[in-house]
């Protein structure tokens, strides 16, 4: 049977030949350190998981929820938007949960994009943007983050009949995988883009509260005007420790947000209410675990970029994420380096091209393992490596 066209135009996983180069070196016995994936290693905070439990025991929760969430869900969104950012949101049309954000931003492209239609794409981006583009029969265009922009987009330079054609716009700061944060009006930019050219903003704020030194991340809803045409998604995934889980939001621009929650009122049935309800006790109960966890990522942070600076890169420390983006050493490209450290020192790192074709001649290390095994990691690059040059 010949698979359906949106599969077939599905790209190929770009890690394929390096999972399996992973494989063949731990059948080996090769003690492997991974510094590839992001996913947070600290626990969900004990309180939250304390609410799940007392929640799983009520038979009310037992039952098919609603597909746009729990009101009260709903209401701690637009509680914790009022108070982090002084933004309004009415719980009942400008917010809707999430079954993770992934799953929103996989399925926005289906309200919006006809076959012939573009998206604006951000690369090297998280895949999901081009992907659901893809599967809803439109045509991603790719926007290129350039490390001489700060990894913000260039709006001047995507041509008018593409803007013209274009439904969405995906943006993402900070940044997966540059760490990268949003400058000066860049955001105002956008609304004033937006605007003229009638293309709803989707801004993934998967990494809003992830930041370092101080750094605050603004939110796009909080640029006057975007609510007029866009959205934001979050999640409870990277700032609770809740990838597991599955619980996250989009809110803003209603009409928006009433096309996404009737198109999941047709596809799922919602997230387990309990999930909810621990969600709410996430967002409202102590923040002192998510100020532990920017804590120990941002040591971690300062150990990666130190330990790169010191065989010869000159990177600045990231302010936001939980990633450090870096350019392969001359004679490298992204994949010849990430098979390299792995043969050589027994490291995994993400070769950049794997985020779009921008990211060719970069790799993203993660900073989501413990800081001895990122020293052991250093060890490893140095003797592997030595002082690296790029010309
Ligand atoms: C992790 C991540 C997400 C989504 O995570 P969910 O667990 O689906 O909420 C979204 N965007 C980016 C850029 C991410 O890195």
């Amino acid at each position: 049977m010949e698979q359906a066209q949106r599969i077939q135009k599905l790209p190929p996983y770009l890690f394929a030949r390096i999972e399996k180069k992973i494989e063949e070196a731990r059948e080996r016995g090769v003690d492997i350190i991974s510094l590839g994936i992001g996913d947070p290693d600290m626990p969900t905070p004990s309180h939250v998981i304390a609410k799940l439990k007392e929640e799983a025991q009520n038979p009310e929760n037992h039952r098919y929820p609603t597909s746009v969430g729990l009101l009260s869900f709903r209401q701690a969104i637009a509680g914790w938007y009022r108070e982090r950012y002084g933004v309004e949101l009415d719980p009942r049309s400008e917010v809707v949960t999430l079954i993770g954000s992934k799953e929103g931003i996989a399925h926005i492209s289906f309200c919006y994009v006809d076959p012939g239609d573009v998206n604006l794409v951000p690369d090297p981006g998280y895949p999901v943007y081009g992907i659901g583009t893809l599967l809803a029969g439109g045509e991603p265009y790719l926007m290129p983050l350039k490390e001489e922009r700060g990894y913000l987009p260039d709006l001047a330079a995507i041509p008018s009949e593409v803007a013209r054609r274009a439904k969405l716009m995906f943006l993402n700061y900070p940044n997966n995988p540059t760490g990268a944060v949003v400058r000066d009006k860049f955001f105002h930019e956008v609304v004033e883009f937006a605007k003229s050219y009638d293309i709803i903003v989707c801004h993934d704020a998967a990494y809003s509260e992830i930041t370092y030194d101080g750094y605050r991340a603004p939110s796009f809803l909080a640029t006057p005007g975007a609510k007029d045409v866009g959205i934001e998604f979050n999640s409870l995934s990277k700032p609770y420790n809740m990838t597991g889980w599955r619980l996250g939001w989009a809110c803003g621009r209603a009409d928006v947000i009433e096309a996404l929650g009737r198109l999941k009122s047709n596809i799922d049935s919602g997230v387990f209410q309990a999930v909810q309800y621990a969600g709410i006790e996430a967002l409202t109960g102590p923040q002192d675990g998510l100020r532990e966890v920017c804590r120990v990522y941002q040591e971690r942070r300062d150990l990666v970029v130190d330990g790169l600076n010191s065989m010869g890169w000159r990177l600045s420390k990231p302010l936001g994420t939980f990633y450090v983006w870096a350019p392969v050493p001359a004679g490298y490209t992204s994949e010849s380096f990430a098979e390299t450290v792995l043969e050589k020192a027994g490291v995994i790192v993400t070769p950049g091209n794997g985020y779009g074709r921008h990211g060719e001649g970069y790799f993203r290390i993660a900073l989501t393992i413990d800081k001895e095994r990122i020293k052991e990691a250093f060890v490893r690059l140095r003797r592997a490596l030595g002082q690296v040059r790029f010309d």
